[in-house]
């Protein structure tokens, strides 16, 4: 198989021809059609998140086909279309797992992190966190909602049903949120890079009842804002964008140091939280509700081997929506 390899740190991830691994017991192995870039792979290459297993295969928004099938494996079947998240495996034992709080397990593995990834042609996967996609919407579409579409999910669930929304940072995630919030009948208010026009005007083709630089306040306060995007100094920004009671959700896996600021905007009752990583009942949720939903993803496509260009183009905000690498 072709692989797309971070062996260092801070290094280009490298094109490598290995051999195709075989499933172990409980597990698939899957022909790549897709695979979501997503801003935690920037985080792991760049040597953000702790205990990286190196070299690693990056990429969690797997789309593809069973060619493979180990022992134990119940409910997959050779040929089926399957989607790989973030959460590769779990323990079952831990107090998170045996709480209904997976996403919280002691000893997780997570995928394109700790666990090889989608950035190649081949992937393995434990059978029980891999989720059936069936047959409807392309390879390419159904790829940032594996991540960018889940995590913004189980983040605007946890936000809570407050009807005037802020999203701050309007990349993959964001542009998905905005069709869910308002499907389900909010108010999106869009904050982007102060002069960040295209993002603001693609926000609005997306049904933002605003959109802005994430310095200016909205023109109402919000009932509750995400942020998606990775400077600290967001926080406090945030939190004086909403009202009293109204609550901040943090949704990456890293951001840059929080800057300090007055008690006072955290006063009457504001709350700041954050979401960490996704549950197996997440996905099934989200991805039962994306039909009706009628999520459009916005797509830049990639070939496997310039994964590194679509790992750039990200970092600098090149393209609206999401990156997908095709194996071809
Ligand atoms: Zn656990
Ligand atoms: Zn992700």
């Amino acid at each position: 198989m072709k692989a797309m390899v971070l062996n260092r740190l801070r290094a280009p991830l490298e094109c490598i021809e290995r051999a195709t691994p075989q499933p172990g017991p409980g597990q698939i192995r899957v022909k790549v059609a897709a695979c979501g870039v997503c801003r935690t792979d920037l985080h792991v290459v760049d040597g953000e998140l702790p205990n990286p297993k190196v070299p690693i295969i990056p990429g969690h928004e797997i789309v593809g086909r069973i060619d493979a099938v180990g022992v134990n494996v119940v409910g997959l079947d050779i040929g089926e279309r399957v989607g790989i998240p973030w959460l590769g495996h779990t323990c079952g034992i831990c107090p998170y797992c045996l709480a209904g709080r997976e996403n919280l397990c002691d000893h997780p593995l997570f995928t394109g992190y700790t666990r090889d990834g989608g950035f190649a042609t081949e992937a393995i996967a434990d059978a029980r966190f891999a989720f059936p996609l069936g047959e409807t919407g392309s390879d390419v579409a159904l790829a940032p909602l594996l991540c960018a579409g889940l995590i913004g999910w189980r983040s605007l669930g946890l936000a809570g049903p407050g009807k005037r929304v802020g999203l701050y940072g309007f990349g993959a995630a964001a542009h998905i949120v905005a069709q869910v919030a308002r499907w389900q009948e909010r108010a999106v208010f869009a904050f982007t890079r102060p002069g960040d026009i295209a993002t603001q005007n693609f926000a609005r083709q997306l049904g933002a009842v605003w959109a802005g630089s994430s310095e200016d306040l909205p023109p109402e306060p919000l009932d509750v804002a995400i942020i998606f995007a990775t400077p600290g100094n967001l926080v406090p920004l945030a939190l004086q964008a909403v009202r009293k009671g109204g609550r901040v959700v943090c949704a990456g896996i890293h951001m840059s140091n929080l800057p300090s600021f007055p008690y006072r905007l955290l006063w009457e009752e504001r709350q700041l939280i954050s979401v960490a990583n996704l549950t197996r009942q997440d996905g099934l949720d989200f991805l039962g509700a994306v039909p009706a939903i009628g999520i459009v993803t916005q797509t830049t496509t990639y070939p496997l081997h310039k994964a590194n260009e679509a790992l750039a183009d990200l970092r600098a905000g090149r393209f609206e929506g999401a990156a997908v690498l095709v194996p071809w």
